[in-house]
């Protein structure tokens, strides 16, 4: 793809007629054509949808309207936010042939703002993974080394991105499934504060941590996208009724004055070169004004055993509803339960039933207190923790990952290996906090390199003004990773 711009610079040029929405999705089709077949980053490409889509914010621009912030910015949506009459399979064959009766709300902000949807993509199975290869449609390979993963569960949508087949793409996080995939396809990835960014639409994992975000280009790119999917929504009762969010007027403003913590802990387990360029990212910040200094926050060490407790109890509940009778496949057998029975043990892949059955045995009579409401008291006190770093610090900064992206097939086999590839992402997400993953050079082997930011709830704004003075420092940047054609 020639001449890279930023996301705002491509939707003016189409808000002004200098290029129209259908020849920027014609060149990004063109992309997809050519590389998709080696990456897989997609279940589903709405070519005809995207054709229609694009068209109609072309007359828009051409009877003198304003078709959005986004006019005929290309978007790629993970497939477990529903489209209405177009297929949402979380890649799961359990949701074969189920066809959402609505939008979700992040895909009609999107349209309202003019972006165009170019396909669904692949992820971990209900978004249980770090690898993409727990997908029913098999895995998605990582553009900057197809002999490996695009982390996950969101690798279809860091894949996506990162290949140049859309300049954007949404994810959902629950235990680092954006900022993950995005450290290791080397692109912007965020993970909103829980309840900033609705969730009426997306299939739920675990209700209490899921949370929608962007994947870009750059952090301006980022910060743009969630200003238009961000803001108050009455479909979701645990969205927040604040004013929409402006995140893209203030990134410029730097970070003079601030405290940056950098999170010891997160350090500790990190690869050599990992915790190098991390430390590069705080240097880059001190040079820039900021004070920085170490801080330690010894309760996310439990992070990782309070989420495998929660968020399996959360989906034993949440994905009791594939029963065979409202949604997708059914397995006919001589009676209900038989067909219960059938439709699950076909429709579920091993890591989904591994999942269901934890968070079946953590809720279960006589040990629910023990596991399920130890959990919980541990939740609390990985925020306690992070409160009282954020007394002294704005923001903190440590890895995203522990590596950079590992070959396809090496911790399949091994689900305790697979779960730390998210030790480090794991605790915003028990709290609730905003985090981003800023990508900052590569490893020895060429291999992105993803440094994180992390601040306290509804602190997006200040979190994208570091976030950008570390993208400025980073080892290659060179002012965007490109929008394409
Ligand atoms: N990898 C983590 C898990 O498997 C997080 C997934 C996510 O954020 N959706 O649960």
């Amino acid at each position: 793809m020639s001449e890279a711009s930023s996301v705002a610079e491509l939707a003016t040029a189409v808000r002004n007629g200098t290029r129209s929405a259908s020849e920027v999705l014609e060149a990004h089709l063109a992309e997809i054509d050519e590389s998709e077949p080696s990456i897989h980053a997609f279940n589903l490409v709405t070519g005809d949808e995207a054709r229609r889509q694009a068209a109609a914010v072309d007359a828009v621009v051409a009877s003198g309207g304003d078709p959005g912030l986004l006019a005929g910015v290309p978007v790629a949506l993970k497939d477990n936010l529903c489209t209405r009459g177009i297929p949402t399979t979380c890649s799961s064959r359990i949701l074969e042939g189920w066809l959402p009766p609505y939008d979700a709300t992040v895909v009609t902000r999107l349209r309202e703002a003019g972006a165009v949807m170019v396909g669904k993509t692949n992820m971990d199975e209900f978004a249980m993974g770090s690898s993409t290869e727990t997908s029913a449609t098999g895995p998605t390979r990582n553009p900057c080394d197809l002999s490996r993963v695009p982390g996950g569960s969101s690798g279809g949508s860091a894949a996506a991105v990162a290949a140049g087949f859309a300049p954007l793409a949404l994810g959902s996080d629950t235990g680092g499934s954006i900022r993950q995939p995005a450290a290791l396809c080397g692109v912007v990835g965020m993970k909103p504060t829980y309840g900033t960014v609705s969730r009426y639409g997306l299939v739920a994992f675990a209700s209490s941590l899921d949370q929608i975000g962007p994947f870009a280009g750059s952090v301006a790119d980022a910060a743009l996208c969630f200003d238009v999917i961000g803001g108050h929504d009455e479909a979701d009762s645990t969205s927040l009724n604040r004013p929409s969010p402006r995140l893209l007027s203030v990134i410029d403003d730097g970070v003079e004055g601030m405290t940056i913590g950098v999170l010891t802990e997160f350090l500790d387990g990190a690869d050599p070169v990992i915790a190098e360029r991390t430390r590069m990212a705080a240097e880059a910040l001190a040079s820039a004004g900021a004070r920085v200094e170490e801080v330690s926050v010894p309760e996310v060490a439990l992070a990782l055993s309070a989420y495998y407790l929660i968020a399996p109890a959360e989906a034993s509940s949440n994905l009791a509803r594939y029963d065979g009778v409202r949604f997708g496949l059914r397995v006919d057998a001589e009676d209900t339960v038989a067909m219960n029975t059938a439709t699950r043990s076909a429709g579920f892949g091993a890591e989904v039933k591994r999942r269901i059955m934890l968070g079946t045995y953590a809720l279960s009579a006589g040990y629910m207190d023990a596991y399920y409401g130890k959990a919980l008291r541990v939740r609390t006190l990985i925020i306690e923790g992070f409160s009282r770093a954020y007394q002294r610090c704005d923001v903190l900064l440590g890895p995203t990952t522990p590596t950079t992206a590992f070959p396809l097939g090496a911790k399949v086999g091994d689900p305790m290996t697979m779960y730390l590839s998210d030790v480090c992402t794991i605790p915003t997400n028990l709290a609730g906090h905003p985090a981003i993953s800023v990508p900052f050079g590569t490893d020895d082997g060429g291999l992105p390199v993803g440094v994180q930011l992390l601040a306290p709830a509804l602190a997006e704004s200040t979190l994208v003004r570091v976030a950008a003075v570390v993208e400025a420092a980073a080892p290659g940047w060179t002012g965007t990773r490109g929008v394409g054609s």
